[in-house]
């Protein structure tokens, strides 16, 4: 595969997923955060979205609830170079309908090099990087190449 570099801008595309168990510790961090990710732009699946929207002052556009085939969503915008950065506090204790739709989700993530938080520790530590609200240089695949090289 060959990789290109992009620059992610200061103002980033951070998508926001939490499991049901999990909600009440992302809309917690949200809360704590709240000023410093109202700088951002913010989307979320369904249920989070509407969670986030009803108990923070955070504008969240919301997409398909997970399990009808919002982290789907998700990883087609991460394709799509719409995602810079996201919160997956997924649930470590409990399977779920979709998991293959996690798994694929967690797949993209990692193929087009998206900083993915998976907990609070994990949320914390993204957060206050510098990099956080500010540009930052990485690679992603090279598409153009890519498909040259299957031509
Ligand atoms: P939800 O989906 O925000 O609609 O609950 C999250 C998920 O389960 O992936």
């Amino acid at each position: 595969m060959e990789f290109k570099s992009i620059t992610a801008p200061a103002a980033k595309k951070i998508a926001l997923v939490a499991h049901d168990n999990m909600k009440a510790d992302l809309i917690t961090w949200c809360l704590r955060y709240q000023q410093q990710l109202s700088a951002h732009t913010l989307f979320a699946t369904g249920t989070t979205g509407t969670k986030i929207s009803q108990q923070t002052d955070l504008k969240v556009s919301k997409l398909i609830s997970g399990p009808l085939g919002g982290d789907q969503q998700i990883g087609a915008m991460i394709t799509e170079g719409k995602v810079d950065l996201m919160i997956f506090f997924w649930d470590p204790l409990e399977a779920q309908p979709h998991d293959p739709d996690v798994k694929a989700l967690l797949r993209l993530a990692a193929v087009w090099n998206i900083p993915v938080a998976c907990n609070q520790a994990s949320a914390d530590f993204i957060i206050s990087s510098p990099l956080f609200s500010n540009t930052y240089e990485k690679t992603i695949p090279d598409y153009e190449r890519y498909l040259e090289s299957r031509a």
